[in-house]
């Protein structure tokens, strides 16, 4: 029996989660030790219930009292706060799944690489963040990182045992998101509802708007070269609107390895949570003759600047990505309460990139959570003040 637990079990990831365990549970094949959640207390108690895990942690400490009414009788600890889910996240677990959303995830995320447990991460904004101080306690403690978005996964699996050496290049591809096919005069009139309807998967909010400005795809980039040491020039992004390839692996003889799917997040999670075994998972078979085509394009920087500022922080180096996505993340908050338009969300990044590039340490990869934490808070300040007022417009 395997021991699991999940941070951010009642969001789009965590719910794909749940379904896997519920459906492979089978002698009782997982013991489900903690499960995270948000300000949805109902669904998490529904969760920690009918998983019969050992605890139940919300975000919020002001949801405490709640969440212990709907667990009473069960048996089922619960706590609340951040610290909260740290704690939880150091509970001896065979595999957590991170899956909550922004640089939240990062403390609890890193909890789990200290004590030398097997993380699957599809909280990206952990490796974008904080890179070098993720893989660095990875490597020290002899923790396991999983890949868990579709690209990373797909890389990892196309990869395989290959030597790095022999790749040529690694190629991600992004659907293009709501407003692929929208005039660009018009991304500036784009609201919130337009930008948070995807084509192909089905997300969370921030992620989908996130694919709408590429910021996601920008996050990936660095994810990859994070994740797999590849050198930023060798990281392509394609264009493939029906989301079927996830990503390609080219090497220096001419052939590629391309790994291919319907667009279900339950394929990456699964098979992180069965790996290095395959197990039969309950996601659409692919049918090429059906489909007809597949179609790419190349990806336009001037569309999508996004695509643009993270090869600029990978450049640059040092805390720019930890910089790119805190502002982003304010940014993201900005534009869904009405104070950014939707092509703002990347000037406020990339004048936050310029700003905080000047400052002491910015070129020094940050290896501690605090030096992170730092230039997180820095880039949001920058950001929101940015949203509010110096813009010039
Ligand atoms: P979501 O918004 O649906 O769920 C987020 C989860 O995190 C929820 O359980 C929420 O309660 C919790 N949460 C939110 N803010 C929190 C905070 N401050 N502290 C603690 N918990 C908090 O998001 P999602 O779409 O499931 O995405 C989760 C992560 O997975 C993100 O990093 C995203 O980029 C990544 N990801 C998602 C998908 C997808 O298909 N949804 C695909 C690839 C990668
Ligand atoms: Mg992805």
């Amino acid at each position: 029996m395997r021991s699991v637990s999940i941070l951010g079990a009642t969001g789009s990831i965590g719910e794909s989660a749940y379904d896997l365990l519920k459906r492979s549970r089978g002698a009782d094949r997982w013991r489900v030790v903690a499960l995270t959640g948000g300000a949805n207390i109902r669904r998490l108690a529904e969760m920690a219930r009918s998983l019969r895990a050992e605890i139940a942690v919300t975000a919020y400490p002001d949801r405490l009292a709640e969440l212990r009414d709907a667990l009473a009788g069960t048996g089922i600890e619960s706590a609340a706060g951040p610290a909260a889910i740290v704690e939880a996240a150091d509970r001896p677990a065979d595999w957590t799944l991170s899956a909550i959303v922004g640089a939240a995830g990062l403390p609890p995320g890193l909890r789990v690489l200290e004590r030398g447990g097997t993380l699957a991460l599809a909280n990206k904004e952990t490796l974008v963040a904080a890179g070098r101080l993720i893989m660095g306690t990875a490597a020290r403690s002899g923790a396991r990182i999983l890949p868990v978005d579709s690209e990373h996964s797909a890389i990892f699996q196309a990869l395989g045992s290959e030597n790095l050496e022999t790749v040529e290049s690694v190629t991600i591809t992004a659907s293009g998101g709501a407003f692929r096919d929208w005039p660009m005069e018009r991304l500036a009139t784009a609201t919130v509802a337009e930008a948070s309807t995807h084509p192909n998967w089905d997300m969370g909010q921030r992620i989908t708007i996130d694919s709408a400005s590429m910021f996601n795809k920008a996050l990936e980039i660095i994810e990859t070269r994070e994740f797999f040491g590849i050198d930023p020039t060798k990281i392509k992004v394609l264009v493939h609107p029906e989301s079927i390839i996830h990503a390609m692996v080219s090497h220096i003889d001419g052939g590629s390895l391309a790994h291919l799917g319907a667009p279900d997040m339950r394929h990456a999670i699964g098979y992180a949570l069965h790996w290095p075994a395959r197990a039969d998972l309950p996601v659409a078979r692919l049918d090429l003759a059906a489909l007809g085509g597949l179609t790419f394009r190349a990806p336009d920087e001037i569309r999508w600047p996004a695509l643009r500022l993270a090869r600029e922080a990978m450049d640059a180096g040092g805390a720019a990505g930890a910089v790119l996505n805190a502002a982003k993340e304010q940014a993201l908050d900005d534009f869904i309460a009405g104070r950014l338009r939707f092509p703002e969300m990347s000037q406020a990044v990339e004048a936050t990139l310029e700003s905080l590039n000047g400052r002491d340490g910015f070129t020094k990869s940050p290896s501690d959570l605090a030096t992170v934490l730092d230039w997180d808070k820095e880039a949001r300040q920058f950001a929101a003040r940015w949203a509010t007022g110096s813009k010039g417009r």
